[in-house]
Order: C-alpha cells, then structure tokens, then sequence
C-alpha cells in the first residue's frame, strides 16, 4: 500500500471551544489538503472533532462545518467526562475507519505544521510519534512552571511519561487496537502508551499561545490529573508509608534510650510539654497523610470494579 492512500484521522477534543474552531479547523483542513499535494496521505482523510459536552455553541458549530464539508466529522458525549475520555472516544470512533490517527488539541497550541512531519515517520513505518514541545515560552510562566514541576513530581513517584510531550500524538491504526485493549477506568493516555510498546519516534515543535478562548485545565484540574497519573500507574507513595514508619521506628528507639537513661540519671523530671505536643502534632499529620495515600489507592479500587463505561456517544456525524 502506498503512502497516499493512507487515511490521517485527526482527532480534537472540544469543550466550550466556540471562539476557537472557526480558526482551527480551516487550519487542519489545509493540512489535510498539503498532504494530499504532496502525497503523503489520502484526499479521504478527515478531522473529527469530538464535543465534550460543551456548554456553548461548540456542537451547533460542528454541525455546520460538517454540512459545508463532508471530511468534519463529530460525534458528541452526553456529558463534560474531560480530556482523556473524550479523546478516547474519538480515537475509539477512528479506529479501523483511518490508517493512523493524530490527537490535537482545538485551540492549535500544538503546532498543526507538525503532523506533515508525523505522517512522513508514519510512511517510514513508525507507528506512534510523540509531539515534544520544544520550547514553551507562549506558555505563561506559571503554566510553564507548573507543568514542569509536575513532570518532576510524576518522575520521582515512579511514573515514566516523555518529558515534554502533552497529547499531540500520532498512533497507527494497530496502535489504536492495542490501546483498545486497556480496560482501566482511570485514564492516563500519556503513561498507557508509551508502554504499548511499538516502533516510536519524536517531532518538536515550538509550542504557542490559544488561539482563542481561555485554558480548561486550570492549576486545580492540572494538580488533580498529575495525582491521578501517579496512583494509575505507581505503587511507590505506598511504599513511602512503610519507609516514613522505619524511619520514625529507628527515631523512636534514640528517643526511647534518652527517656529511660534520663529516668535512671536525671534529678528532675523535665515537664516536657512542648515536645509532647510538637509530636503529637508530627505524628498526627504523618498518620493523616498516610491514610490518605492509601485512601487514593481504594479509591482507584472502587472505581475500577464498577467497571462503569467511560463515555457515552450521544450524536454521530458520520458520512
Ligand atoms: N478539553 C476537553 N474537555 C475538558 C477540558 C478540556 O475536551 O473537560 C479539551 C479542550 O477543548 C482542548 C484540550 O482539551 O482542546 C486542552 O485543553 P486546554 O487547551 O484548555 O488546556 P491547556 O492547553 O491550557 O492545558
Ligand atoms: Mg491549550
């Protein structure tokens, strides 16, 4: 098969991104319509835009581009289930109906440009090839800040991401099976597929300021979406418990010897009260902290065996 009758599926995420599409998608489009010239891919390819119940004109909005072209596809959730969900249910949707996929957010940060450079490594048979930002000085300097703090959180918990690399990704047709198969609930794309574990490369790219609108993902969704990546994929804050309660063992056993050798030896008996209180105090929040690490992992637990399905496709435009 050659490379031109390989269909790109791109696939977007959309919440509240009305300000945003009227700019992006024409954008897509004419990537599309380059790697057809050039013959890289398909003129069959398409953009499938995927609302994440928004609560603006977003599905009003895809609803007309797909009448004025028939390559905007959408399909809609019921209901705002977040990034991660939502993009699965587009790549879920393109499955078997592209020969690889690429996932871009709606507000174009991610450099469109780069997909040319993605689908060239697709044809030279790669099948996953990660967007790695090169620089991100668009980004505000507590975005930036944030962010890199967290990659760092994530790394010393255990949890193996590509540093840099946020959800702009191309995975094969046989990718997209393979991630099929994972039936966690607790969705955390950016550690499952790198652990697929097919022929993988990198594009850079320089990353850019929205197009339009503002960020859906403030500092509280960032924090909790890190702290969900960690507790999906690692057990070591579990074994941190048990290394904080030697280590507090072995403190114990000083303090224990001072206590009995100043019974025996010391005239006065030091009232003591401060740091009596100090530790309960140490001791208090330690044991808070502990549980609720281990509640985190119940948590998981209990969502996983509910086995709850993770989205639902209200609408399909599909023709
Ligand atoms: N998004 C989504 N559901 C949400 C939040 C965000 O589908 O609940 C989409 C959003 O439309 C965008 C992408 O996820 O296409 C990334 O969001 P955003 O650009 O706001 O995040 P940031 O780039 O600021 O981290
Ligand atoms: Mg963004």
């Amino acid at each position: 098969m050659t490379a031109e009758n390989n269909i790109i599926a791109i696939v977007v995420p959309c919440y509240n991104e009305g300000d945003a599409l009227p700019i992006s998608v024409p954008k897509m489009l004419d990537v599309l319509d380059r790697l057809s010239v050039l013959k890289l891919a398909s003129k069959d390819s398409y953009v499938l835009l995927c609302n994440d119940g928004s609560t603006d004109c977003t599905w009003e909005l895809i609803e007309k581009m797909h009448i004025v072209d028939k390559r905007v596809k959408g399909i809609s959730l019921a209901h705002n289930r977040g990034h991660q969900n939502v993009l699965l249910a587009g790549l879920m949707t393109v499955m078997n109906r592209c020969d690889a996929a690429v996932s871009i957010d709606a507000d174009l940060q991610d450099d469109p440009e780069a997909i040319i450079e993605m689908v060239k490594k697709f044809n030279e048979g790669t099948e996953i090839v990660f967007g790695v930002r090169s620089s991100r000085e668009k980004d505000s300097w507590f975005k930036r800040t944030t962010a890199h703090a967290f990659y760092s959180f994530q790394k010393s918990m255990g949890l193996e991401t590509i540093y840099d690399h946020a959800d702009y990704r191309l995975l094969s047709n046989r990718a997209l099976q393979l991630l099929s198969q994972y039936s966690e609930s607790n969705l955390f794309l950016r550690g499952i597929i790198p652990q697929i574990g097919l022929k993988s490369d990198i594009v850079t790219y320089a990353r850019d300021e929205r197009v339009a609108g503002e960020s859906k993902y403030p500092l509280t969704k960032m924090l909790g979406f890190s702290i969900d990546g960690i507790t999906s994929f690692s057990a070591r804050p579990m074994r941190w418990i048990f290394m904080t309660g030697l280590i507090l063992l072995l403190i114990d056993l000083v303090v224990g010897i001072y206590v009995f050798v100043s019974y025996f030896f010391s005239d006065h008996i030091s009232a003591g009260w401060t740091s009596i209180m100090l530790s309960i105090w140490a001791l208090g929040s330690l044991i808070l902290m502990s549980i609720g690490i281990v509640g985190e992992y119940i948590g998981k637990i209990f969502v996983e065996v509910k086995h709850r399905p993770r989205y639902a496709v209200s609408d399909k435009l599909w023709d």
